[in-house]
């Protein structure tokens, strides 16, 4: 039995909030395309009903890690540009070629597999090559561009690919005046400017990411990927909170609490018993845990609304359950306990999750559970 009617928790999906945030995104990127970063099932949120909101939104491109999410994409009846860039050797070239998905290239063995693919698939593959700007991750290296230009031209010249896009991910974009993000513009200027003389004609060349389309216009080029800006959650605390920077957020994590009983003073609560109640006091059981993503790293700091209050998690998360100390207060059973939202009845942040985990925003939503249902509102 799926498990929005039994009401344990849910995760409430403002597709209306996810729409506006595509729309503000948009403005600031004024003359950029945008495409809607949906890997991880939308980190969090689910992928198809956001790609197909963002679509709504004027969202021109979908991406995605892996070309599994990209398939699923298209299998649940999305058209237009898609495009994923995780790949490893013997992935689904010819299904994402068929597919007509964009396919990243960092390296020989990739274009040469999306080659292949092409040629099994009967049609050209829509190849994007990344180069490595500086962010030391997935991307070609400036010294092996030169080679990498030059067999995908060849390949280009023979009508197996299409060079679609230039493109490069930022490392330090949501650290305003970073060294690096003046280098890597740079670094990417010089290794478009050399693929285009070399008779690269891309549709699209983009570097940019949600704190780039937020605070850095030089990095707008031709089209921003955005990803936890779209699900109103900021990127990072030095850049403002999602209603500083114009964004609202998109996931409420609610749960019922599932008991409330009375126990003494220096009653431990939980494994580990680390924490004892100070007075005799009543204890609230919100029945969600780690299992669900709720990070066991905010045990004894997460934060939840619960009977108009904001308590801590009291003790350890367990994998399905933690205890809220109620001071004495006594909500029904059933009662609606806020993990977090936008705040409107003043519930926590995804950010202030974030702090009590030491963690970031978008691991937060990230991790939350298949076993959470979705519900779309
Ligand atoms: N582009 C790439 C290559 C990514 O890996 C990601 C996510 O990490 C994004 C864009 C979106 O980043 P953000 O969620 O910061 O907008």
């Amino acid at each position: 039995m799926n498990e929005t009617a039994s009401l344990r928790a849910r995760a409430e999906i403002d597709l209306a909030a996810l729409r506006a945030n595509v729309r503000a995104l948009r403005e600031r990127a004024a003359g950029a395309q945008l495409m809607a970063v949906v890997k991880s099932d939308g980190y969090g949120h689910g992928a198809v009903p956001c790609a197909r909101a963002a679509r709504e939104a004027g969202a021109t491109w979908l991406g995605t890690a892996t070309p599994h999410e990209a398939l699923a994409l298209r299998a649940a009846g999305l058209d237009g540009r898609i495009m994923c860039w995780l790949w490893t050797p013997g992935g689904p070239w010819r299904e994402a070629i068929e597919a007509g998905i964009d396919v990243s290239v960092s390296a020989l063995w990739s274009l040469r597999e999306a080659v292949a693919g092409a040629a099994a698939a009967g049609r050209p593959a829509r190849v994007q090559l990344k180069a490595d700007t500086g962010l030391g991750r997935a991307g070609c290296q400036p010294a092996d561009w030169p080679e990498l230009v030059a067999e995908a031209r060849a390949a280009e010249r023979t009508g197996a690919i299409r060079i679609t896009g230039l493109w490069s991910h930022l490392a330090c974009a949501d650290e305003p005046g970073h060294p690096s993000i003046a280098a890597q513009l740079s670094a990417f200027r010089h290794m478009v400017a050399y693929a285009e003389k070399e008779g690269v004609d891309p549709e699209v060349r983009h570097l940019a990411n949600s704190p780039a389309t937020l605070t850095l216009p030089e990095t707008h080029f031709d089209l921003v990927r955005t990803g936890i800006a779209m699900y109103g959650i900021s990127p990072a605390p030095e850049l403002g909170t999602p209603a500083e920077l114009g964004l609202r957020p998109v996931m409420t994590l609610a749960a019922a609490v599932a008991l409330v009983k009375d126990v003494p003073a220096g009653h431990g609560v939980s494994y580990g018993h680390h924490y004892a109640t100070a007075d005799e006091t009543t204890l609230g059981l919100i029945p969600v845990g780690y299992a669900d993503g709720i990070p066991r790293h905010a045990s004894g700091r997460g934060p939840v609304l619960v009977g108009g209050r904001v308590r801590t998690a009291a003790g350890r998360v367990a994998m399905d359950q933690f205890v809220v100390d109620l001071g004495g207060d006594r909500p029904e059973p059933g009662a609606e306990a806020l993990l977090f939202g936008p705040g409107d009845r003043g519930e926590p942040s995804v950010e202030d999750w974030a702090v009590a985990a030491d963690t970031i925003g978008y691991e937060i939503v990230t991790r939350i559970g298949t076993r959470v249902p979705r519900v779309y509102v």
